[in-house]
């Protein structure tokens, strides 16, 4: 049994909240009935209706998807492209992904079916530290790194205090690795973070989503996450 709006927010509806606010609205029914009580609980069997239209109930699956490059982080693509949903083609719950990786980023992104926890873990509230690998044209100085790791003025405002090392550079060809770890999900963010310094990202990948990493898989290789997991990232 769980409480009617996290059911109606699972289901991709909308935010729990705004699933709390059609509940007393009297805009939700239960078994045919109008249920305006938030403490309400369902379970699988009770047939829920927002706004006079059932909602569609899956079980929630939750999987980690090792993104290759030259992937886009969508469920379709008008361009025909490859989407991430592609690797999951028998997989039967509609899932889609936890906010994006760009085209030509790889490394940890979750899918799942569950709007509820998708919405948790992308609020700004919830701070999943994201760690990513960057290889980028020329060497950061110190005071780069130091700018980084401070903030640095975006367009859209003020990036938050980053953990920045520099993990390799290589002199010959111009060129330095670097793992940066945010909590923020800003569109572009790490590239447009280095490209403010003047530096040109070659190559991004998602090391780690919280505790979550991709040691061991292979791209385009994904898995379920363990019960335990989805506990510890809720
Ligand atoms: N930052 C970026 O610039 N791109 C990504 O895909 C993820 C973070």
């Amino acid at each position: 049994m769980d409480r009617l709006q996290k059911v109606i927010a699972q289901a991709g509806v909308t935010s729990r909240r705004k699933a709390e606010t059609l509940i007393t609205e009297g805009k939700v029914k239960v078994n045919g009935k109008v249920v305006k009580e938030l403490g309400t609980k369902v379970s699988g069997h009770d047939t829920i209706e927002v706004n006079g239209i059932p909602i569609e109930r899956e079980a929630p699956v939750y999987y980690l998807l090792y993104k290759p490059t030259g992937v886009i982080s969508s469920v379709s693509d008008d361009k025909g492209r490859k989407v991430v949903t592609d690797f999951f083609y028998d997989i039967q719950e509609r899932i889609f992904p936890i906010g994006r990786l760009d085209y030509d980023t790889s490394g940890v992104l979750l899918l799942t079916n569950d709007g509820d926890f998708a919405n948790l873990l992308m609020h700004p509230r919830y701070k999943v530290e994201k760690e990513y690998i960057v290889k980028v044209g020329g060497i950061p100085t110190k005071s780069s790194l130091r700018k980084l790791e401070k903030g640095i003025r975006l367009e859209d405002g003020v990036t938050a205090p980053a953990v920045v090392k520099l993990i390799s550079s290589d002199r010959q060809k111009n060129t330095a690795v670097l793992s940066v770890t945010i909590h923020e999900g800003r569109n572009r963010q790490v590239r447009r973070m280095f490209e403010a310094l003047g530096h040109r990202v070659l190559k991004l990948k998602r090391e780690r989503y919280a505790f979550l990493t991709v040691q061991s898989m292979a791209p385009g290789e994904f898995r379920e996450l363990k019960p335990h997991e989805v506990k510890r990232l809720r």
